[in-house]
């Protein structure tokens, strides 16, 4: 079976995120664990229970994905699942500084693990967790962007 584990701090999940999950595991992987960090060295509104309930009920529906929370190292976590791959989404030019040190120090850290980058649908090339938040803080409509539970989480949060 390949796994594939899919860390972020999902802060909130959003459909670009939920794209990428499908995706995954309907051409690539036969099981994705989403990896939701506790600890996250960014600022986060919602806390690490929020977002693990918050990415389930986004990702409802689509078989054969787990949602755990985690913290540590990513690469003994993935190895510990039993995972091949470590799943990641590439954006912008600005991701791909980050995202290929990231890999380069998980490569050294574990060989046997791969980094794998999909790149987002054309619909959500530009939608970020911290995008959503913003427009949100300022009362703009994120339907398109979140599933409802995440939009009343934030209503109510702002
Ligand atoms: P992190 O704090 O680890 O960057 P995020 O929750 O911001 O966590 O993102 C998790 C992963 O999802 C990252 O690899 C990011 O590039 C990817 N991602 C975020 N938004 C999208 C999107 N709209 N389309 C594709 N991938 C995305």
């Amino acid at each position: 079976m390949t796994i594939a584990v899919y860390p972020g701090t999902f802060d909130p999940f959003t459909n670009g995120h939920r794209d990428l999950v499908q995706r995954a595991v309907s051409n690539i992987f036969e099981k994705v664990y989403v990896c939701v960090v506790e600890k996250s060295n960014k600022e986060t509104i919602f806390t690490a229970s929020e977002r693990i309930s918050l990415a389930k009920k986004s990702l409802e529906g689509i078989k054969n994905v787990e949602v755990i929370g985690f913290d540590g190292l990513l690469v003994d976590f993935a190895e510990k699942l039993k995972a091949k791959a470590i799943l990641r989404g590439l954006r912008v030019v600005s991701d791909f500084e980050y995202e290929f040190q990231m890999s380069s120090m998980n490569k050294k850290l574990n060989s046997k693990i791969e980094s794998v980058f999909l790149t987002p649908s054309e619909s959500y090339a530009f939608l970020s967790s911290s995008l959503v938040k913003e427009i949100a803080r300022f009362g703009g409509d994120i339907s398109a962007f979140v599933n409802k539970d995440v939009k009343e989480a934030l209503q109510s949060k702002y």
